[in-house]
């Protein structure tokens, strides 16, 4: 538990040192704690020492723990299968994967019965990683555009995984290709699309992430510890 809390105390430090560096507003910055292999207990002292924003990159997991958690809203930030989308519409406050047309109509088909739509990022596959999910940076205008179409999604921004490197600064470029991509999307102006969100950087190049711009930062490890 102290653990836990002085590592949120880290992050949050962190948070407030890269926004202040680049002149950016430290509250536009939001912690998702990922909680993936982490016990449901653990996951409730997180959010009683504050963190309100849970992801979990399964569903399994997510619908598992969804129960037990209370006080905080959950996020999708993992590849999602169509024939899973029924169970999380009424969970997830925010998709962080959204990476096919497929995938965006089945979401639209299962959000008409709730009357709402679900809010979601664009996965960009900014280094084109052949092990990675998500959209390749040339062909994401095309893709909001089309996806932008359904009204059972509201596009919300963008999300990468940087590739997985010993020196943060190397990711600098793909963090900043990513926020480029979204400016120029809001001069498209597509209706029902806006770029309020991008969710870059996890427990090693959070830092990095923010100083391009990042709003929502996915920290795992650096939280809750090593992963087995
Ligand atoms: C596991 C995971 C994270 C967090 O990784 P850490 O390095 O533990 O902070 C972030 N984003 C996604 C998509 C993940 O699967």
């Amino acid at each position: 538990m102290t653990d836990l809390i002085s590592n949120i105390n880290d992050i949050r430090e962190d948070i407030r040192q890269a926004a202040v560096k680049c002149g950016r507003d430290p509250a536009e910055i939001e912690i998702v704690a990922v909680t993936k292999t982490v016990p449901a207990e653990t996951v409730r002292e997180a959010v009683s020492a504050g963190l309100r924003i849970l992801g979990e990159n399964r569903v399994q997991e997510l619908t598992a723990k969804y129960p037990l958690v209370e006080g905080a809203e959950w996020h999708l930030i993992g590849h999602l299968q169509r024939n899973k989308v029924k169970y999380i519409t009424d969970k997830v406050s925010l998709l962080h994967s959204l990476d096919s047309i497929a995938l965006a109509e089945e979401i639209d088909r299962r959000m008409h019965s709730l009357g709402r739509p679900m809010d979601v990022l664009v996965q960009v596959n900014i280094a084109e990683d052949p092990n990675k999910y998500g959209i390749k940076a040339d062909q994401v205008a095309e893709f909001v555009k089309t996806a932008a179409g359904l009204r059972g999604i509201r596009i919300k921004g963008l999300m990468t995984i940087g590739p997985y490197v010993s020196d943060p600064e190397e990711i600098r470029p793909v963090f900043r290709e990513l926020r480029e991509l979204a400016e120029q999307l809001k001069t498209m102006d597509i209706p029902g699309v806006e770029m309020q969100h991008l969710s870059m950087g996890m427990s090693n190049d959070h830092t990095v992430a923010i100083e391009e711009g990042a709003t929502l930062i996915r920290i795992g490890s650096a939280i809750f510890g090593t992963r087995k």
